[in-house]
């Protein structure tokens, strides 16, 4: 498959190249050349396919020939070693728990499946590659764990000293091997800018082979694609008009969904969930796109001020607002209505959503007003333990750690300190 970059002033790119590069020369985002549905069968037998046939089936247009079809079962099946249950709350409402990998966040998946195709491309060790990436929380977790040890592969992650959980900082600071964090100054849109600036930096990029591991990279973004279609297995035979809530910072998971939906997926709706960084929101009200600086919340893997895959999603529904509005909703929720619904999930449902996953269940709420007869799936983006502070305080009741969170537990924390670009160019050269 090619990709061609969403600016259009750059030449189109096999999938390899869109994966060490990250992002096309002339800044834009990489989207392939064509999306060929899969036939009916595969949906209708969906029933006769592991986990590791469905996404086999579902990704291998996007990465062939470059990637052959044996290395990609291999990849497949070393992705998708944890479980991804569907849990039901009530008949309209129920969640797709994506926190079982190691890092218990949903980035698990897209990260160990772009850390196993770049680790296949720089298999005879040509190039040394840096992976760049900024994260709110959980990506430079997910980034860290499953490039762990990949031979020819550094990775440098930039997070929001300060902003995010004391877990979350755990995962990302104490791997050492060829992980390296840089604690920034700063919040997540300055980290994501100064990762933009490194890729734009001749300077730098002359130098060194650097990447990204944020969703913008085609190898992390499209893998999560497989999620929609694992929930479908689980769920065709009892729902009919089945509808994802998608808890959004990036908009890089929603857009994998409706990549889902464009093979061929049978989902009647999407609803982008947002906490207050709502940029999308605010746009589908008045059709004005006006990005604002982030603003800190209680779900802060989804504190982005301009989400970077919103380019995409409008490239999937061919720039036309109203195609876009029929399939997308989005709403916005406040902190505190964050923490209501956290009680009110596990009062009603005996059941301990994270943050993330309680604005998810909102979007079902407020969807579902107007749509009662939809089947609302809200995905459960991590673990609630990963927020612990605020669930416990909310609930009222210790939760225990599960064995991937105790494990970092203990670790000591090790990170360089960095205010400007300046520091980080350095650093990368040095
Ligand atoms: C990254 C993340 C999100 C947002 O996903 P996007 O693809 O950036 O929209 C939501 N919840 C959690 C826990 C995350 O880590």
């Amino acid at each position: 498959m090619n990709y061609y970059s969403l600016n259009h002033k750059a030449p189109n790119s096999t999938f390899k190249n869109a994966v060490i590069k990250g992002l096309a020369p002339d800044k834009g985002l990489y989207f392939p050349e064509s999306i060929t549905p899969l036939p009916e069968d595969f949906f209708k037998n969906i029933d006769d396919l592991s986990y590791s046939q469905i996404a086999f089936e579902a990704i291998k247009q996007f990465v062939s020939p470059e990637i052959p079809e044996d290395i990609l079962k291999t990849i497949v099946e070393e992705t998708l070693s944890f479980d991804f249950p569907v849990v039901k709350l009530n008949d309209n409402i129920s969640t797709l728990e994506l926190f079982h990998g190691p890092t218990m966040a949903f980035k698990d998946v897209g990260a160990r499946f772009m850390a196993r195709c770049l680790g296949y491309f720089n298999r005879n060790n040509d190039k040394e590659v840096t992976v760049l990436v900024a994260t709110s929380g959980d990506t430079g977790g997910a980034v860290a764990n499953g490039f762990l040890g990949v031979k020819g592969v550094n990775v440098v992650i930039l997070y929001p000293s300060g902003k995010v959980s004391d877990i979350q900082e755990k995962q990302l600071t104490t791997l050492g091997q060829n992980i390296t964090a840089l604690e920034v100054d700063g919040v997540f849109d300055d980290c994501q800018a100064m990762v933009k600036t490194a890729f734009l930096d001749d300077a730098l990029t002359s130098k060194m082979q650097l990447t990204s591991a944020n969703s913008i990279n085609v190898a992390r973004w499209l893998p999560q694609l497989f999620y929609f279609m694992f929930a479908y297995k689980q769920l065709h035979k009892k729902y009919d008009n089945i509808v994802f809530s998608v808890p959004s910072g990036n908009f890089g998971n929603v857009c994998a969904g409706m990549m889902a939906q464009q093979l061929g997926l049978p989902v009647k709706h999407f609803v982008a969930s947002n906490n207050l960084n709502n940029v999308v929101t605010r746009y589908l009200q008045s059709q004005l796109y006006e990005p604002k600086p982030s603003i800190q919340t209680i779900s802060n893997a989804m504190d982005v001020g301009a989400p970077s895959n919103f380019i995409r999603i409008q490239e999937i529904y061919k720039n036309k607002f109203e195609t876009l509005k029929d399939n997308v909703s989005s709403y916005s929720f406040t902190d505190e209505a964050t923490k209501e619904a956290l009680l009110e999930i596990y009062n009603d449902y005996n059941y301990v959503a994270d943050p993330h996953g309680a604005v998810g269940y909102l979007g079902c709420k407020a969807y579902l007003q107007d749509n009662p007869d939809a089947h609302c799936v809200f995905l459960e983006t991590a673990h609630p333990t990963k927020f612990l502070d605020v669930v416990e305080e909310v609930i009222k009741e210790e939760q225990p750690l599960p064995k991937q969170i105790q494990s970092v537990m203990g670790k000591e924390k090790t990170s360089i300190k960095i205010t400007t670009y300046e520091e980080l160019k350095a650093f990368l050269l040095s």
